[in-house]
């Protein structure tokens, strides 16, 4: 006998293992749409030149690799909550606001999980989109809880399915917490309008449920980090209690950096202050201190005026030139005869195309044309450059024909 005799095997990360196999491929026209990671026009990973030139800032004051405090880098905290809620609102709520630093989105969203368990006098539901993000389940249910699914999408009206979603909030159990992805929801790529948001705020504070926003493309989506945030502003504003999961993953390209905080907006000062210090004894027992060097690159951006505006060029970069192939896939589409209609990725937004292709028609790309993508057809279109996307395109219009 072991002692690991429950230890029975999981099958490895199905994103994981996609983009391993695309890295043994050796065909040279092979196209990795699968892990949502930004590439420029030339298939390569991209350092931001607002990145690039804050680590020489940051290297010519001579970095040290000292700890930092539990709660993370003070000035990094302040100021990428400050991003999120605007000048304005910060400024009126700035003491209501617990906020800790966090291992990348990931990790924001399991300190978000720990202290709901922590600090919730019941353990509430969590109510999750389907489909979502993958690890969304898992991180919840790992840690004991119950999780709702929804039907976000209706699948073949191509749209938001607001009869379920609304209905599903009308209905919930007061004090439950609902996953909201602030902007470009992963995967299906549509996003509930301005007018939608202030409706789902509404039901979200008469039904007295907790939003919890997952903030992974904050800039990244638009190209606007106060477009992207409205959502969370909004329901910041209403003046109920919210969290917000904040990743620099995507908007600054700091993946492997491992670099996010978790915020939470809260009634008063005193309710602040005590769930900063539950925070801080969540992270203490679970990394004692978040990584350093992430963190220190963020603030050096966000602190100085003109790194901040070279950064906000960035992003439009990244947003315009995934926009430009989001077009360019379709129109290739279209001439390619693929049968079907296609409008649908014109009108999705974010990194990711939802193609809405049948497994048989997935696995027959990469077996047949080399084309890697998750499973349910979501596509990340910044795999796509102009020397690929037409053979792309005309792949999937032979494996539909
Ligand atoms: N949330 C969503 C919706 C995502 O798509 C991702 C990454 O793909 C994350 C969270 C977490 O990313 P990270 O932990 O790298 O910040």
């Amino acid at each position: 006998t072991s002692i690991f005799d429950a230890a029975t095997y999981i099958l490895p990360d199905a994103i994981f293992a996609l983009t391993e196999e695309y890295h043994k491929d050796r065909y040279p026209k092979k196209v990795n749409l699968g892990q949502g990671t930004y590439r420029d026009a030339f298939g390569n990973p991209w350092v931001l030149p607002s990145v690039q030139t804050g680590r020489e800032k940051l290297a010519s004051q001579g970095l040290n690799h000292e700890y930092l405090p539990i709660l993370g880098h003070e000035k990094f905290r302040l100021e990428a909550t400050k991003l999120a809620l605007g000048d304005q609102l910060f400024a009126s709520l700035r003491d209501q606001v617990a906020v800790c630093q966090s291992v990348s989105g990931t990790g924001a969203l399991h300190l978000a999980g720990l202290l709901l368990r922590r600090g919730c006098k019941e353990r509430p539901t969590v109510i999750i989109p389907t489909p979502t993000w993958s690890n969304h389940r898992q991180v919840f249910s790992s840690l004991g809880f119950d999780c709702h699914p929804f039907s976000y999408y209706d699948e073949a009206k191509k749209r938001i399915d607001w009869e379920c979603y609304l209905d599903t909030l009308k209905r919930a159990r007061s004090g439950s917490v609902v996953i909201l992805h602030a902007c470009a929801h992963n995967p299906t790529g549509f996003d509930p309008t301005r007018e939608k948001w202030i409706e789902i705020g509404c039901v979200v504070k008469n039904r007295g449920l907790f939003p919890l926003f997952d903030a992974a493309y904050l800039g990244f989506n638009s190209g606007s980090i106060d477009d992207d945030a409205f959502s969370i502003r909004h329901f910041t504003a209403l003046g109920i209690e919210v969290g917000v999961c904040l990743s620099f993953a995507k908007n600054m390209g700091l993946y492997g950096e491992r670099v996010g905080c978790l915020f939470i907006v809260s009634q008063n000062v005193a309710i602040a202050r005590n769930v900063q210090s539950v925070l801080e004894m969540l992270q203490r027992s679970e990394i004692s201190n978040p990584p350093a060097y992430g963190s220190k690159i963020v603030a050096t951006i966000l602190e100085d005026e003109a790194l901040r505006r070279m950064w906000y060029e960035d992003l439009r970069t990244m947003s315009l030139r995934i926009k430009s192939m989001r077009q360019a896939l379709y129109e290739h589409l279209i001439q390619a005869g693929a049968p079907g209609l296609w409008e649908h990725l014109i009108q999705q937004t974010g990194m990711f195309g939802f193609l809405g292709l049948p497994l048989e028609t997935v696995n027959r790309l990469k077996e047949r044309h080399h084309i890697y993508m998750a499973s349910n057809s979501r596509i990340s279109i910044a795999g796509l450059n102009p020397n690929n996307v037409q053979y792309v395109a005309e792949s999937i219009a032979k494996c539909l024909k």
